[in-house]
């Protein structure tokens, strides 16, 4: 059966109160967090015979989203588009923006709109096909607001793969990837961005109508049995 989440009740059943005070520090605290604060200066229109298909997938460090995507994209047809593999990938490139990216991933902080839109919208424009996944996107409003304004294509669905902290760091500290930020420092840094930033875009797409809250304790078939009738229509 197909659950939408109700409005309010998933950001509030998913935020705890010391965590809503938080939210209310509101676009100044977010500097602390990210590298800049983005104004987008120009819309862009994407170089695409046909409008893509959009569907972002949100959750925190470990929560087992690049895992999940890999198999939705396989099932159901979609160019998975990791945001955290496009940057690393201008890492491992040493483009002009390598140094920066490295530096602010780790320290568990988020990339600036700037670069992670420009990066998400030459991979659209790049890949052969019109239906998307989009893994750690939008994680901030300011990610948000950038994407409306330079790509501005309304996403059909928003996953957001829900678990409790503790889960979160024990998974990450065992997956054994050799990724810089898996350790415990950047890890509660990530944990304290993904709740100041990414839930209020949650609550955002859950006042839309638009979120899906998976319970994303269990084994990864288990999981992907949640998610399955989402896309099986
Ligand atoms: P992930 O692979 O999704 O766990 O992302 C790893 C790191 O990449 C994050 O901790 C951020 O530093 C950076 N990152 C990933 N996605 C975004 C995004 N949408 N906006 C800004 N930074 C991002």
């Amino acid at each position: 059966m197909l659950r939408r989440a109700s409005s309010l009740s998933v950001f509030f059943s998913a935020a705890k109160p010391s965590l809503l005070n938080q939210v209310a520090y509101g676009l100044s605290f977010l500097e602390a967090f990210s590298t800049t604060v983005l104004k987008p200066t120009e819309a862009g229109i994407l170089s695409k015979a046909r409008t893509p298909t959009i569907n972002f997938v949100l959750g925190g460090p470990g929560v087992g989203k690049g895992t999940q995507c890999a198999r939705i994209a396989e099932t159901y047809g979609f160019t998975h588009l990791s945001v955290g593999d496009l940057l690393r990938k201008e890492i491992s490139s040493n483009t002009e923006y390598g140094e920066m990216i490295l530096e602010t991933i780790t320290k568990g902080k988020i990339v600036s709109s700037e670069v992670t839109v420009k990066l998400l919208k030459s991979a659209i424009e790049s890949a052969e096909t019109d239906r998307f996944l989009i893994d750690g996107f939008p994680r901030s409003e300011e990610n948000r607001v950038a994407y409306e304004e330079i790509i501005g294509i309304e996403p059909e669905v928003v996953l957001f793969f829900d678990c409790d902290e503790v889960e979160m760091i024990n998974r990450v500290l065992h997956r054994n990837q050799g990724r810089i930020d898996d350790n415990i420092d950047t890890t509660k840094q990530r944990l304290k961005v993904f709740e100041a930033y990414t839930l209020p875009v949650i609550k955002y797409y859950s006042e839309k109508g638009k979120l899906y809250k998976i319970n994303a304790i269990g084994t990864e078939d288990e999981i992907f049995e949640r998610v399955r009738p989402i896309f099986a229509t």
